[in-house]
């Protein structure tokens, strides 16, 4: 048997994503699993409990869990769900009837195995008929320890006749969440091991640690990585972390309540080894966790699998000592709920190795020369790089020869602080501003920002020289511009209507030019597609030959979405008024957010918006916003407000729009030379693109003087509209 099934990620374009900014639930009478109640969004459970997450058959799972559980997508059921309402639900497992499940679990991992060995094969509907036995009775798979060792034994015996997975027989594959023909036995072992991971509890490592010791997938060697066991078991490791976490400042970013923050330890958790981790009393039952892994999101909802999709184990702080442990193994880390306020404690690790960990924090200071000594050298699979501001994590593979971990961070604090900057909100935070971290695979069909975001994926088995060359590990100016755009979605505070994908934008101009000092143009140019060629004239011109312009029509969202004339505005707005304008309005809507008043994030009401940004940048920004394709929606009310604003025309605005009149293409010849600047490939600019690349195949072909005629006559309709006579006169 030989499988090579490589699908590439398809391409970027289109593709971006947003999240629902609110996730409003809609009351259904949703079913749970079987034999499961519902119960609230946050529980604590007294003894174990199996608790499920989702509706109507889609499900994510825990097994064996004890103590505080909360029902979210972002703490313990982490990424998107198809599950159209998201409900809890838990089933008591000294209540339930374990032993109809285990022995049907028993019957079907004993077909399963006696198919591997050669014993009695399967069909492969066969196979798949015990596929669903199990799933239907896999809430016992943690619960008895006969099962627990039958299931680990399946999984070994798996390993070494077909295995192990993701290396099957030698072949890297990444597999379609669907059933492919002759792959049903390593989709059924796939789906065994998933549960197995989400039935490790401290209480059940602590019952019957001869089970659990030197229990482990050999995947593991594959994602998250080889890691062997502590030379001493009883080796004892201490680390300071921060049990505190200041509520957000100013209007929310996503994920800060949902998803602890998190604090790295430097310590590993090898595969099959059981660590203990003990705590102040301070800190027992008050709601934080320890995470065992690196790997936050749970992929039980992607279209592919490249990991297992559950690769962190979440063990409740409800003992002054917690038992860990992973079948995959994994990065140890402190997590912090929004609003705790314990201070920096000790952790007493026992029984884990170390991992390269550099932090600038106050509490956990990294030397260069410890670092380049002894940190990188430590032998855990992951790497954590930590300031006040920014976390990362990539694989240590990629930094075992990495010099200068202090740089980098150093930069991306910079960058931190013109977002930060930009957006109108001090740092640091109480959480992290920025979480990153490279996976196997993304954590949506679609980039997307999170906590951790992960907008960058590798191939776990490609070799690496350790020096720090990867791109993650490079100036945040060199980022792919969508690294920014999707910080953007979690942290902007509010944006006129339509601007979801083109507001965003906005912060890798801010980091390039405010932060690392590349000229605004170019700074503006490489916020798309790192198109350092295209700068602010070239985003007027491909906004004057539109349809709309010309017809004195506001922009609308496909003729800004990831596209240089959406947030041209903004940086307009910057290269006249500076980027304390933005920074200004920014500032006081997050000020009025921590008043109570409100604005709708995504339709900031547009002359409430021209108001606040014209205040900001003490000019009428009425006229320069209304060639952007944003004009008044109550232009006599506004003026009047602008008015007792103090604001008065701009002599800037009106020489800026005096500027685009006379590089506005007067002819076709003009005009394809334009065209064919964006669109310089050969065959485009086509008219089966996307709306900027149809709106230049239609200059291409068909623009004359006429249409340039319209093009200037509207800019002499926006100063008519914005700068009376007698003040041009004046002037
Ligand atoms: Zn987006």
């Amino acid at each position: 048997m030989k499988f090579k099934l490589h699908i590439p990620e398809r391409s970027l374009k289109g593709m971006l994503l947003i999240l629902p900014i609110f996730s409003i639930a809609i009351p259904t009478l949703a079913q749970g699993p079987a034999g499961y109640v519902e119960c609230k969004a946050e529980h604590s459970f007294e003894e174990p409990t199996n608790v499920a997450f989702g509706s109507d058959g889609n499900y994510k799972y825990l097994f064996n869990q004890v103590g505080p559980i909360v029902f979210s997508r972002g703490q313990f059921f982490g990424g998107p769900s198809s599950a159209k309402v998201e409900k809890a639900w838990y089933q008591t497992i000294s209540e339930m009837d374990v032993e109809t499940p285990s022995a049907k679990l028993a019957e079907a991992f004993a077909k399963l195995k006696k198919h591997l060995v050669g014993e009695a094969l399967l069909s492969a509907s066969q196979i798949m008929q015990q596929d669903s036995i199990i799933q239907a009775n896999i809430s016992a798979i943690g619960i008895k320890k006969e099962i627990i060792e039958q299931a680990f034994d399946l999984v070994s015996t798996y390993e070494e006749t077909a295995g192990p997975l993701f290396d099957i027989q030698g072949e890297k594959i990444m597999l379609p969440r669907e059933v492919q023909p002759g792959m049903e036995i390593h989709y059924a072992l796939f789906y065994i091991m998933d549960a197995i991971t989400r039935s490790y509890s401290a209480s059940k490592l602590e019952e019957f640690p001869q089970v659990y010791h030197g229990a482990m997938f050999k995947t593991a060697a594959y994602f998250p990585g080889k890691v062997d066991p502590p030379k001493d078991a009883d080796n004892v490791y201490r680390v300071k972390v921060k049990a505190s976490q200041a509520p957000n400042w100013g209007t929310p970013i996503y994920f800060h309540q949902d998803a602890y923050s998190r604090r790295p330890t430097g310590a590993y958790v090898a595969p099959g080894t059981i660590v203990k981790i003990k705590v102040p009393p301070a800190v027992v039952n008050k709601g934080y966790t320890i995470r065992v892994g690196t790997h936050f999101w749970d992929l039980k909802y992607r279209n592919r699998i490249a990991r297992l999709d559950r690769a962190t184990i979440i063990y409740p702080v409800v003992n002054e000592t917690t038992t860990v442990g992973s079948p995959l193994g994994g990065n140890i880390y402190f997590e912090v709920p929004e609003g705790k306020e314990d201070g920096i404690i000790d952790l007493e690790i026992t029984g884990a190795v170390r991992s390269p960990y550099f932090s600038t924090r106050d509490y956990n200071k990294t030397s260069l020369k410890e670092w380049k000594e002894t940190e990188r050298h430590y032998t855990g699979a992951w790497a954590d790089f930590e300031t006040d501001k920014f976390l990362m994590q990539v694989p240590t593979s990629w930094i075992d020869d990495f010099d200068d971990p202090e740089t980098m961070l150093k930069r991306y604090d910079t960058a931190m602080d013109a977002v930060a900057d930009l957006l109108g909100k001090p740092l640091p935070q109480g959480t992290h501003f920025m979480f990153r971290q490279v996976d196997a695979i993304m954590r949506a069909g679609v980039h997307a920002p999170g906590y951790p975001e992960i907008n960058v994926r590798y191939d776990p088995t490609e070799e690496s020289d350790g020096k720090g060359n990867h791109i993650m590990l490079q100036s945040p100016v060199k980022q792919p511009w969508v690294i920014f755009h999707e910080m953007g979605h979690s942290h902007v505070p509010s944006f006129f209507v339509d601007e979801t994908e083109s507001i965003v934008n906005l912060l890798h101009v801010a980091v390039a030019n405010d932060g690392f000092g590349m000229e605004l143009d170019s700074a503006f140019g490489s916020s798309i597609s790192n198109r350092l060629d295209v700068d602010l004239d070239m985003a007027a011109i491909n906004l004057m030959v539109t349809e709309p312009f010309r017809n004195n029509q506001p922009l609308n969202r496909n003729r800004m979405s990831y596209q240089h004339r959406g947030h041209a505005k903004y940086v307009d707005v910057v290269r006249l008024f500076g980027w304390d304008a933005l920074r200004e309005m920014f500032k006081k809507v997050n000020e009025d957010y921590n008043r109570g008043i409100v604005i709708t994030k995504t339709h900031h009401p547009t002359d409430d918006r021209i108001l606040r940004m014209s205040v900001a940048a003490n000019a009428d920004l009425r006229p320069l916003l209304h060639f952007w394709g944003r004009p008044p929606e109550n232009n006599k009310a506004l003026a009047d407000s602008l008015d007792v604003a103090g604001l008065s025309p701009s002599r800037e605005i009106f020489e800026t729009l005096e500027h685009y009149k006379s590089i506005l293409p007067k002819t076709l010849t003009e005009a394809r030379a334009h065209a064919k600047l964006m669109f310089p490939k050969d065959g485009h600019p086509s008219s089966d693109g996307h709306d900027l690349e149809r709106d230049m195949a239609f200059i291409y072909t068909s623009w004359n003087e006429e249409f340039a005629t319209q093009s200037i006559q509207q800019i002499e309709l926006i100063q008519t509209l914005y700068f009376p006579e007698d003040w041009l006169d004046g002037e």
